[in-house]
C-alpha cells in the first residue's frame, strides 16, 4: 500500500488584529494511492483551507504535508509551483477557465504547461470531455457554456495530465442532481482506473456514495472518519435504496 498524501498535525491560524482564527486545528490524515475521499463538514470548518495547503497554495502555520516522496514545506516556491503543475490537479469553486480559449484548448493548456502536449494528449482531452458530456462543446468558448458545463471543463482540466492527486472543492455545486452523480462517478472511475488519489470537498452528502472514505471536519478539527462501505452508504443516505448493490465487509 502506497501512501499518496500524509498530513501531520497541520495547523493554520489567521491573525485578524488581536484575534487569532484557527482555520485548521492539527489535522493528520493519510490517503493511499487509488483512494477517493470526501471531505465534508459545515461551512467554515476549514475544508477549503485544508485543500489549499495540500495544493501547496497556502503554507501551514505548523505541521507538515507529504505528497508521494515530497514534503511541501521543504520545496522552494519555484519547486512547489512545478510540483503542483505536474503532480496535482485541482478544480476550485471559481473555475478560472481562460475566456479566450475554447473548451478543448482550456483542457490542453495543462499539457502545454507541462511540455506534454501531443496528439495522444489531444485524443485524451477529447475522450475526457466526452466522458463528461461535452463532446458537442469542444470548440465553444467558456462564455457560451452554462455554469455546470464550465464546471465540467474545469474537472477535465484537473484530470488531463494524470496527476497523482486530484483536489476538488465543491465540484458539483452548479450541477443538477443527475449530472452531479454522473460527474462524481466519472471522477471516481478515473481515479480508480489510474490508481490516483482524490479528495473532494462536498456539501452534498449524497455524492459520498462514490467515495472510499469520508473525512468530516468540525471547527477546524478532524471530527470523524468513516471507512466501512456500509457506514458510507448510510451516511450518503442510500442504505435502504442501494442495499442490493453494495458489498459489505461483515
Ligand atoms: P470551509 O471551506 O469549510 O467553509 P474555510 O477553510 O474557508 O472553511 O474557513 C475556515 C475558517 O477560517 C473560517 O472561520 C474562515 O472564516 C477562516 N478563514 C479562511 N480564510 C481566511 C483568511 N484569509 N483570513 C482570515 N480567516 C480566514
Ligand atoms: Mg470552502
Amino acid at each position: 500500500m502506497t501512501i499518496a498524501l500524509e498530513t501531520n498535525s497541520v495547523l493554520k491560524e489567521y491573525q485578524l488584529g488581536e484575534l487569532t482564527v484557527t482555520a485548521v486545528d492539527r489535522v493528520s490524515i493519510r490517503i493511499e494511492a487509488g483512494e477517493f475521499v470526501a471531505l465534508v463538514g459545515p461551512s467554515g470548518s476549514g475544508k477549503t483551507t485544508m485543500l489549499a495547503m495540500i495544493a501547496g497554495l497556502l503554507s501551514p502555520t505548523q505541521g507538515s504535508i507529504h505528497i508521494g516522496e515530497a514534503e511541501l514545506g521543504q520545496l522552494s516556491e519555484a519547486e512547489r509551483t512545478q510540483f503542483r503543475r505536474e503532480k496535482i490537479g485541482f478544480t476550485f469553486q471559481a473555475n478560472n477557465l481562460v475566456p479566450y480559449l475554447t473548451v478543448l484548448e482550456n483542457v490542453e493548456l495543462m499539457l502545454r504547461l507541462n511540455g506534454r502536449y501531443s496528439r495522444a494528449g489531444q485524443d485524451r482531452a477529447i475522450d475526457l470531455l466526452t466522458r463528461l458530456g461535452l463532446k458537442e462543446r469542444l470548440h465553444n468558448l467558456p462564455s457560451q457554456l452554462s455554469g455546470g458545463q464550465q464546471q465540467r471543463v474545469s474537472i477535465a482540466r484537473a484530470l488531463i495530465h494524470n496527476p497523482e492527486l486530484v483536489l476538488a472543492d465543491e465540484p458539483t455545486a452548479s450541477l443538477d442532481t443527475e449530472r452531479a452523480y454522473q460527474v462524481v462517478q466519472t471522477f471516481a472511475d478515473l481515479i480508480h482506473e489510474q490508481n490516483r488519489s482524490g479528495i473532494m470537498v462536498t456539501h452534498d452528502l449524497r455524492m459520498c456514495r462514490y467515495v472510499d472514505r469520508v473525512i468530516q471536519m468540525v471547527d477546524g478539527r478532524l471530527d470523524r472518519v468513516i471507512s466501512s462501505p456500509k457506514e458510507i452508504a448510510a451516511f450518503a443516505g442510500i442504505y435502504a435504496e442501494r442495499e442490493d448493490e453494495i458489498e459489505y465487509d461483515d
